[in-house]
């Protein structure tokens, strides 16, 4: 295999490999990836302090420089190790392991860490398998230095064809050249293709006895089965924010660094549960650090973090909420403002608005997705309890109207500014239940509203003396002449009104009826004369009139109320319908 250097020579992690340059400066070869690790390599658990006077080695990232070396110090992996460890008691090993997991969780330092269980023979050269492998040995420091000749390395993200699987399948039939077992370590595995898999399968089936492969991959689901049934399968877990901070605070002991516990949580909660992840951003911070400090010693602090991670953002995106559930518009309007002016675009801020109002809705449930910041996590619990869940809905309903109108909006900022505030204008309200609940009531009191809020109920309504009089005897003209009835309510208006007298005017150019007619109708319910007098114009609205008059005004009454007011707040496309009998809103959509 040593004249393929293109397949297994190549450096298996795409993110963090070494320069050439910096490969060269160590003195190695590319051949097989790795630069070499510190002849001792300090393991992570209890680093001691590297050598102050080294400056002329290369710069390694800490991801590199701190890779576990030992199965204790693979942290956050515990059950896996456990397995591994009856596994190898037992004598009872697998042909092929699977490693799976997130980027950054341990999955490839496994799969070495193995290939060292597998074929460490002790500082004496007679010890077999072991989980806790003596790191002195030859393999033990050849296979930490990448070098071993008998572990092999492919990234299958770089090399997915079958050609590259045939030449393992080739070199697999000759013994190892020097360990006790040949191994195959294959990054990302589910990049290769069919026809690779297929060709791998016909190994995999009866795998000579001195051969192991390691299989590491972020995407399991995109094995076939036939693979995966023949695998012994390790899921890795995401490291706990807690357990992360802590490490990171070890390795900061050991490269003389102080930090901040504060800057240590807020990059284990940015690392996502992602060892690598974590110490790239640590490796970031510190080069931050050393460049405010100015020869000073290095101190990572937690503004220097935040700002790094973005979460100064946060912060104001948090104080905008804020402002939004407290009701101040002003504040919100500054918020909007100071954001804007670095940058954020409006939909961003609406967008920020609802992610906060969806982790605060999760997490009252106890579904939280992992807070950014400890900040945060106080924020966002804090407004969890104080919201009900009907308002945290509307929130999000008002917040994606808010998004699409700012997405079509000529102007992103005032429209941003417009919907935030009715947002702002919605945020205390009752939720829908609620507010349901009291429209009801009030519909079934109805008048009752009118005279609450002291709204006239008619506008030139008769005393009511005359009016129930006058009601009254249309009422008794019904009983026999329904025609003259109708007439009576819906075109006589009335200017004087007493027992056998009646000055009236028709309401506009009324001819179909005379005054005669009525003075009949009412002579007989009545059983005595009538005297009846029509002027032209003037008197009193009509029966009629006065209705829709006092409907018109309970309807606008209601309409006026805080609490209509508030339900059109929180939903602009409402429309309002005021019946005779009823008074009720009927809401868009989402109404309930
Ligand atoms: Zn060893």
């Amino acid at each position: 295999m040593g004249d393929s250097p293109d397949i297994f020579g190549d450096e298996p992690e795409h993110d963090d490999g070494p320069s050439a340059a910096e490969l060269e400066a160590a003195g190695q070869s590319s051949m097989f990836g790795e630069a070499p690790a510190p002849v001792a390599a300090p393991p992570v658990a209890a680093p001691p302090a590297p050598p102050k006077a080294a400056p002329a080695q290369p710069y390694r990232v800490l991801a590199r420089k701190y890779r576990p070396q030992t199965f204790s110090s693979l942290i956050g992996q515990d059950a896996m190790v456990q397995t591994l460890a009856n596994a190898i008691r037992r004598e009872r090993l697998a042909h092929a392991f699977l490693m799976t997991g997130v980027r950054g969780v341990g999955k490839t330092s496994t799969a070495r860490l193995i290939a060292k269980a597998l074929n460490c023979v002790g500082r004496d050269g007679q010890g077999g398998p072991t989980i806790d492998p003596c790191g002195v040995c030859e393999p033990c420091v050849a296979i930490a230095e990448g070098r071993h000749i008998d572990v092999i390395e492919m990234d299958a993200a770089s090399h997915t064809g079958v050609d590259d699987v045939r030449e393992i399948i080739e070199a697999v039939r000759y013994a190892a050249v020097s360990a006790r077992y040949k191994i195959y370590i294959i990054d990302e595995v589910h990049m290769l293709s069919r026809n690779a898999f297929n060709a791998l399968l016909k190994t995999l089936e009866e795998p000579p006895a001195h051969v192991k492969f390691l299989f590491a991959t972020t995407e399991v689901d995109k094995l076939p089965v036939t693979v995966l049934s023949r695998c012994q399968r390790f899921d890795l877990r995401r490291i706990p924010a807690e357990l992360l901070a802590s490490h990171f605070d070890g390795i900061c002991r050991a490269e003389s660094v102080s930090a901040d516990a504060e800057a240590l949580a807020l990059i284990a909660a940015a690392a996502e549960g992602s060892v690598r992840d974590g110490l790239s951003i640590l490796d970031q911070a510190i080069a931050h650090a050393d460049l405010a400090g100015a020869g000073e010693a290095t101190h990572v602090t937690a503004a220097q973090v935040r700002d790094m991670l973005g979460l100064a953002d946060k912060t104001m995106q948090r104080t905008l909420f804020a402002a939004l559930l407290g009701g101040d518009g002003a504040a919100l309007l500054d918020a909007v403002a100071q954001q804007f002016a670095l940058g954020v675009e409006p939909i961003a801020m609406v967008r920020a608005a609802m992610d906060l109002t969806y982790r605060i809705t999760v997490g009252q449930i106890g579904k939280g997705v992992e807070a950014v910041s400890p900040d945060e996590a106080a924020t966002l619990a804090e407004w969890g309890q104080r919201l009900s869940p009907g308002q945290l809905h509307r929130l999000w309903q008002l917040l994606l109207k808010a998004h699409d109108e700012v997405k079509s909006a000529p102007e992103p900022l005032a429209a941003a500014q417009m919907a935030l505030l009715r947002c702002l204008h919605a945020a205390d309200l009752p939720d829908p239940g609620t507010l349901a609940k009291k429209l009801e009531e009030i519909a079934a009191r109805g008048p009752a509203v009118a005279a609450e809020t002291g709204a006239p109920a008619g506008a030139a309504a008769p005393a009511p003396s005359i009016a129930m009089d006058w009601e009254e005897l249309v009422l008794r003209v019904g009983h026999r002449h329904v025609l003259i009835e109708q007439v009576l309510r819906d075109w006589v208006r009335v200017i004087e009104l007493r027992p056998g007298f009646l000055r009236f005017a028709f309401a506009g150019n009324y001819t179909m009826h005379t005054a005669k007619d009525i003075a009949a109708a009412i002579e007989d319910v009545t059983g005595h004369e009538w005297k009846l007098e029509q002027d032209g114009s003037g008197g009193r609205p009509t029966l009629r009139e006065e209705a829709e008059a006092k409907k018109a005004a309970e309807a606008e009454a209601l309409r006026r109320s805080p609490l209509v007011e508030a339900a059109f707040a929180a939903f602009p496309q409402a429309e309002f319908i005021a019946d005779t009998d009823n008074v009720r809103a009927v809401g868009e959509r989402n109404w309930r």
